[in-house]
């Protein structure tokens, strides 16, 4: 949560926290154990920092953690609507849920994120999923503990969703999921509006954190140990246009690089159209700044871009990567890729392919198209036929992962800095990632958690590597 300037909204939330706590307290007392929370994630890195959050007040309210719905005295899922299937599994979930809210009527179930930002989802819940008790959405979930608490003093369901942004409320107040590792938001929301996206709906326009409170939060986060920072926006490269002193996002870089004690600076996610050259010197320049970048195309088509309203060709993309590999020649690229947009026709669809082979990039995250209502691309004629995405989906897949095998190959031999970020399932080894965020698995024990160890690869996988301490 931020706030540029209220102060008064956490101090609300802050009471709130401790009379529930209060009453947490109270039930150990009496029962000799804690009620318990369950948290499902969905969707993006931000939906996933935001749940880092929600736990964070949920275990200051004298909650504890559980991994099992049945267990659970409270269910919150932070929900996402990206893509349709994502939706259906929140509302095939919210059926089981009701079986466990008649077995224990104490329960509480919480619905948040994207999806409650959606009309039609609303009213599917007023209809059908009246035991849901607290709805809220992308806006406002720093109200959390106002909504628990109005639920749990009046027991009826309490649905909280603001159409617009309000102040910004800083609290760096969260659980992180590594202690080594942690996620900042830079800014928050998206003015892009491709056509097939839903985000700038849910989550409104673009809004810059201050500068110094991204500062501020960094700083506190490496004197608690922390080691590596993503930075998050949906458009990073945007980042400070709308500020009273813009910043740009390359500047931004540069200060957080000068941060004594950090190691790596991650960010995610960029636009390929708002990529300057001075972030690329910026990345260049800054040693922290990892030799890595994840710059989704969508379609290699011109055309398919143009209907995504994306602001870029095909061409102007193989040219800015070759560009970033001028300056940043070991660096590893990432994309997303979407197939069977509407009108797709099969030579738009070899354009991807043709990228896919040029552009070299060591992994993807590959989507079939999904029609969100309420976007343009959702009216647009010539919707590609279920059999024909598939066909597609499964044709970029090979060309893909031949593509990835190949860029993992030459680290055969070499040596890579990796940051330990757990145990694997294999037994005796650990996995964390290189720089490069490559994904490596070498052998060694827990005590190697948060530490970075030199590991020479083995093994090439193709999504993963395997290697061993040297
Ligand atoms: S840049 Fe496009 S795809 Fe990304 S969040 Fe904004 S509208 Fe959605």
């Amino acid at each position: 949560m931020e706030t540029n300037a209220d102060n008064s909204i956490l101090d609300i939330q802050n009471l709130n926290i401790e009379k529930i706590k209060k009453w947490n307290d109270e039930y150990y007392n009496n029962k000799g154990k804690r009620r318990k929370f369950y948290c499902l994630t969905m969707g993006c890195q931000m939906n996933a920092h935001d749940s880092e959050k929600i736990i964070g007040m949920l275990s200051r309210m004298g909650y504890d953690k559980t991994e099992s719905e049945q267990d659970a005295d409270f269910i919150i899922y932070n929900t996402c609507c990206v893509r349709e299937n994502a939706e259906e599994k929140v509302f095939g979930k919210l059926g089981v849920l009701k079986h466990l809210k008649k077995s224990n009527p104490e329960l509480i179930i919480a619905l948040c994120g994207c999806m409650m930002q959606e009309d039609f989802v609303i009213e599917k819940i007023k209809k059908s999923y009246r035991y849901t008790d607290i709805i809220f959405g992308t806006f406002n979930f720093h109200k959390l503990p106002e909504l628990l608490l109005s639920r749990i003093e009046t027991g009826s369901q309490i649905m909280d969703i603001w159409k617009e942004h309000g102040e910004i409320a800083e609290d760096t107040d969260y659980i992180r999921e590594f202690p080594y590792r942690a996620s900042v938001n830079i800014m928050y929301g998206c003015n892009n509006f491709c056509t097939y996206c839903i985000v700038p709906y849910v989550r409104g326009r673009e809004r810059s954190r201050e500068k110094s409170d991204i500062i501020n939060e960094v700083k506190k986060l490496v004197s608690d140990g922390v080691k590596e920072i993503t930075l998050l926006g949906q458009n990073v490269n945007s980042y400070g246009k709308n500020l009273k002193e813009p910043v740009s996002f390359a500047q931004l870089l540069r200060e957080v690089n000068k941060i004594d004690g950090l190691e790596r600076i991650r960010f995610m996610t960029s636009h390929p159209k708002d990529l300057s050259d001075e972030l690329i010197y910026a990345m260049r320049d800054c040693e922290k700044v990892c030799n890595y970048l994840h710059l989704p195309f969508q379609s290699g088509s011109s055309r398919i871009l143009e209907k995504m309203n994306r602001r870029y060709t095909k061409e102007k993309y193989l040219s800015l990567i070759e560009k970033i590999r001028k300056e940043i020649p070991d660096i590893m690229i990432s994309t997303d890729i979407i197939v069977g947009f509407p009108q797709e026709t099969d030579e738009d669809f070899e354009e991807t392919l043709d990228v896919v082979r040029k552009a070299g990039f060591s992994t993807a995250f590959t989507f079939i198209y999904s029609k969100r209502i309420g976007t343009p691309a959702a009216v647009m004629e010539g919707q590609v036929d279920d059999k024909t995405a598939h066909r597609r989906f499964d044709r970029l897949l090979e060309v893909l992962n031949d593509g990835i095998r190949r860029v993992q190959e030459p680290k055969i031999g070499k040596v890579y800095d990796v940051l330990v970020e757990k145990i694997s399932s294999q037994e005796g080894t650990v996995s964390g990632r290189s720089t490069d965020n490559t994904l490596i698995h070498f052998n060694g024990g827990k005590e190697l958690i948060g530490t970075t160890v030199p590991v020479k690869i083995l093994e090439n996988k193709t999504f993963y590597l395997i290697g061993e301490r040297i």
